[in-house]
């Protein structure tokens, strides 16, 4: 089997990686995200070395933070474009990376990549669908469509959609600088940390800061089964790691969709309807290795 590379392209670390899946991950190296002249080289030396250690690598995958420039044809692809994240925008990484050693790249958002991750080898096995959404410093969603990662214009970007808010009940006024009160600024771990001023982790299990987070993701569920009708939802990311999260979305989830769809997994089996990541915190990474081989294929043929 080809060895793969992946790269995690994340807003604090990138993970660079080589393996051929998630039971044979031959290296791994965690790199702080700096500026990107700084961060890039760093990984670029990896795969250098890695390239000199095993004789060869077929090709590398990337799943990177966003907004990136994931259309193909675009003269841009490979490209982070207007990213909040200081220094990184208008950066061409695919063609530096490409260009450097000189290897086939494939290239999609962070969660688009930790849905193929789970798709071939997690929680989406069997399926033709399904959403993989991040709950973490922010809010990020992708996914999968009839067996590909889902773009358009450009690429989802699910935690950014806007949803109701009740000033009364939650005066947080919200922590997106673009949208203010968003999915993402009323639910990301860092809107969590500002409304409550202390880590979301340090709040206890019975705090009301859950059933509020609760009811701001089952908002955004509910509005992505409805748009999209995935066959399943994978719920990542740190802010994930409270396990009275789960019941508590899902059990909303059930009572606000009020019996409106008539499907056994949401009405019967919401416990395996919106579940954790197989591949726990390596679904990025399986995801590039996916990234990878998708690009091998359509370079090769094979
Ligand atoms: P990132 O989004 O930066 O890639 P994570 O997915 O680990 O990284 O998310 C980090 C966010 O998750 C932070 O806002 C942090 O406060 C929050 N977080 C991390 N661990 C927990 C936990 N056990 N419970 C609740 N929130 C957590
Ligand atoms: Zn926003």
């Amino acid at each position: 089997m080809a060895l793969l590379g992946g790269i995690e392209a994340g807003g604090t670390k990138f993970v660079c990686a080589v393996g051929t899946g998630p039971d044979d991950l031959q290296a791994e190296i965690r790199i702080p995200t700096t500026m990107p002249q700084e961060t890039i080289s760093q990984v670029i030396d990896f795969f250098q070395q890695q390239i000199k250690q095993t004789g060869d690598l077929a090709a590398i995958g990337i799943g990177a933070f966003g907004p990136v420039d994931v259309c193909e044809n675009s003269p841009k692809f490979g490209w982070f474009l207007n990213t909040p994240k200081p220094g990184w925008q208008q950066v061409d990484f695919v063609g530096t990376i490409k260009r450097e050693l000189n290897i086939p790249v494939g290239f999609d958002t962070d969660v688009n990549a930790a849905a193929l991750g789970e798709y071939q080898w997690g929680n989406g096995i069997g399926l033709g669908s399904l959403i993989y959404l991040t709950v973490g410093t922010g809010i990020g969603g992708g996914g999968v469509m009839g067996g590909r990662p889902i773009h358009g214009l450009l690429h989802p970007e699910m935690g950014h959609i806007l949803i109701p808010h009740d000033l009364s009940v939650d005066p947080f006024v919200g922590a997106c600088p673009f949208h203010q009160d968003c999915l993402e600024g009323l639910a990301s771990g860092f809107a969590m940390e500002k409304r409550w001023q202390q880590k979301a982790a340090s709040l206890p299990a019975d705090h009301p800061a859950w059933a509020l987070e609760a009811h701001y993701l089952a908002t955004g569920l509910i509005n992505f089964i409805l748009t999209l009708s995935p066959e399943r939802i994978i719920l990542g990311g740190g802010v994930m790691e409270q396990p009275q999260l789960f019941p508590l979305i899902r059990s909303q989830v059930r009572e606000r969709l009020n019996a409106y769809l008539e499907v056994p997994q949401i009405m019967a089996d919401i416990d395996n309807y919106i579940v954790p990541p197989k591949l726990g915190s390596k679904a990025g990474i399986m995801g590039a290795f996916v990234l990878a081989q998708q690009t091998i294929k359509q370079n090769f043929g094979v």
